[in-house]
């Protein structure tokens, strides 16, 4: 194993504090509380005090002052911008597009478009015309929100803004890896002088997300690996708490014979490089239609072979730092296992020797689908890649993953290509691009199959965080319905002929 492995488990095993440490140096940058149960309950009803005072705010003026956070956040953005980089090992370009310009924009967008967006709907009645309906979006309370390491900036930051947005409090748990950025999120919250109480962070292992979702919260958003997806839906289902479930993905990239391999090659290397590999979108798959599969190999591992690694707070590197020591182990299990199944290294292989978390930008190639590397997520800096006979052969793979989060297809035909996109089973499917849509903020984010239920950002994804509630009204003002007592035979015999007429064969086909 040796010391680069003690990198964030060492500090892991402490009782009741939890250090951060720095993944491209194992340094520790600071120490946060594990926080007991009781304080996350105090937290929840903190929240839950300042969430009635802040939901009787008219969403105009919540937007307003909202709007506030992006400029602290814009101004600052050199502090989390480095935070990002010191406690998560990412570069200083990825820190500020995927962390804190998502953010800035999300902030700026929904506050712009929320009011519209949770605007009273109409529903014309189809029959009834002398009534209508309505729906009205009311902010459901307390959120609590629980979050990965990978994006721990952008992710819960873009959750918390839009919950707050919708009316509610929330209560963060970041994970226990990168919990200094949450806290720093919360210092500029403060600092755009927004209500203290409404946004709390609370830190801590598992236990203090299981604490939360059994502390009184109203809705949960988590973000995370299945299994854990897994045991927060099961406690939410327990206590009957609507979630949102964001899990792993293995997105598998199709690259058509007819596709422009330069640009599908540095689209593959990115979405499979940034952050590490680390991104629950990333390019986790390919596969190359035969006629094309050596010229894109080739085109691949040359963009990959140019890459600078490193520690990205010293010197100007591509690709940074792995964030959990965990996750280097599990990338090395899965290369070596391929590797030993008959898989080729065309590029890197091996974890770099210490200090530091650092895996080689991998690319393996002669990948078949029953290998783990390509059923498993990997989430760091591997490309494995399989050749197909054809188009049909990548979508059948493609689908054939109990994952379902991302998916890319490359193809000169824009047509063709969104008729592939339209048939592999992903919450979202890019044509001729990657990764990039978790930074549109009217674009939803969300997995089929075990990659999650519901959804995050778009106009859905903020209705979702408050109760849709129906209003069924009289248009028109009649002394009595016609279904109401006394039940009488006649009436029965008229229904049952207007029924008829307006539900039975219509009369031009009689
Ligand atoms: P994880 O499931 O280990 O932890 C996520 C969070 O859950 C942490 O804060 C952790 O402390 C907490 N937790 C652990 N046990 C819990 C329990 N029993 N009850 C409540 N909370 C508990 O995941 P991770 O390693 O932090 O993140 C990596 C995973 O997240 C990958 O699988 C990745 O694909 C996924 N992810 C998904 C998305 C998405 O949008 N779908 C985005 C980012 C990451």
């Amino acid at each position: 194993m040796g010391a680069v492995h003690s990198v964030h488990s060492a500090s892991l095993s402490r009782a009741s504090t939890i250090v951060s440490e720095n993944p491209a140096t194992g340094e520790a940058i600071g120490e946060v509380p594990d926080q007991p149960a009781e304080e996350v309950r105090a937290a929840i009803a903190r929240a839950r005090e300042a969430q009635r005072a802040w939901a009787a705010v008219p969403l105009a003026e919540r937007c307003q002052r909202i709007e506030r956070f992006a400029e602290v956040l814009m101004a600052r953005a050199d502090e989390v911008i480095e935070l990002v980089v010191r406690e998560a090992g990412k570069t200083p370009i990825e820190a500020l597009a995927t962390e804190v310009v998502v953010v800035a924009d999300l902030t700026r967008y929904f506050c712009k478009h929320a009011p519209a967006v949770l605007a009273p709907e109409p529903i014309p009645l189809h029959l009834l015309k002398h009534r209508a309906s309505y729906l009205h979006y009311v902010p459901r309370g307390v959120i609590g929100i629980i979050a990965p390491w990978n994006f721990p900036f952008s992710i819960p930051i873009g959750e918390v803004v839009m919950s707050l947005i919708a009316g509610n409090g929330v209560v963060l748990k970041p994970s226990e890896i990168t919990p200094l950025i949450a806290l720093k999120a919360r210092e500029l919250y403060l600092a755009a002088e927004l209500p203290p109480d409404l946004f709390q962070v609370v830190t801590g292992r598992g236990a203090a997300g299981v604490a939360l979702i059994d502390g009184g919260i109203d809705y949960c958003v988590f973000t995370g690996s299945v299994a854990t997806g897994r045991k927060v839906a099961a406690a939410c289902g327990e206590r009957l708490i609507p979630c949102t479930l964001e899990l792993g993905g293995k997105a598998p990239a199709v690259v058509c014979a007819d596709a422009d391999l330069d640009r599908a090659a540095q689209a593959i290397v990115w979405g499979g490089f940034a952050n590490s590999g680390q991104v629950c979108a990333s390019v986790e798959r390919v596969y190359a239609v035969a006629s094309i599969h050596d010229q894109l190999v080739d085109k691949i591992v040359a963009h990959a072979r140019a890459l600078r690694q490193g520690d990205a707070a010293v010197s100007e590197v591509d690709v940074g730092a792995m964030t959990w020591d965990r996750q280097v182990d599990n990338v090395e299990r899965l290369v070596d296992a391929a590797v030993a199944h008959g898989a080729q290294v065309a590029l890197g292989g091996k974890r770099s020797p210490g200090p530091g978390l650092f895996f080689q930008p991998t690319v393996l190639t002669s990948c078949r689908q029953d290998m783990d590397v390509m059923r498993k997520e990997i989430f760091g800096p591997v490309i494995p890649i399989m050749s197909v006979a054809d188009e049909e052969e990548a979508i059948r793979h493609a689908n054939d993953s109990h994952l379902g989060l991302l998916a890319y297809v490359f193809t000169r035909d824009r047509a063709r290509g969104k008729a592939l996109a339209e048939r592999i089973a992903a919450g979202t499917v890019m044509i001729n691009d990657v990764l990039h849509t978790y930074g549109c903020p009217e674009t939803p984010w969300s997995g089929v199959k075990s990659s999650g239920i519901g959804r995050t950002h778009s106009a859905h994804g903020l209705r979702d965080l408050c109760e849709t509630r129906h209003v069924n009204y009289d248009r028109i003002a009649i002394p009595r319905e016609v279904w109401w007592y006394p039940y009488r035979n006649t009436t029965f015999q008229t229904a049952l002929r207007v029924a008829r007429l307006l539900f039975g064969k219509r009369f031009w086909k009689r």
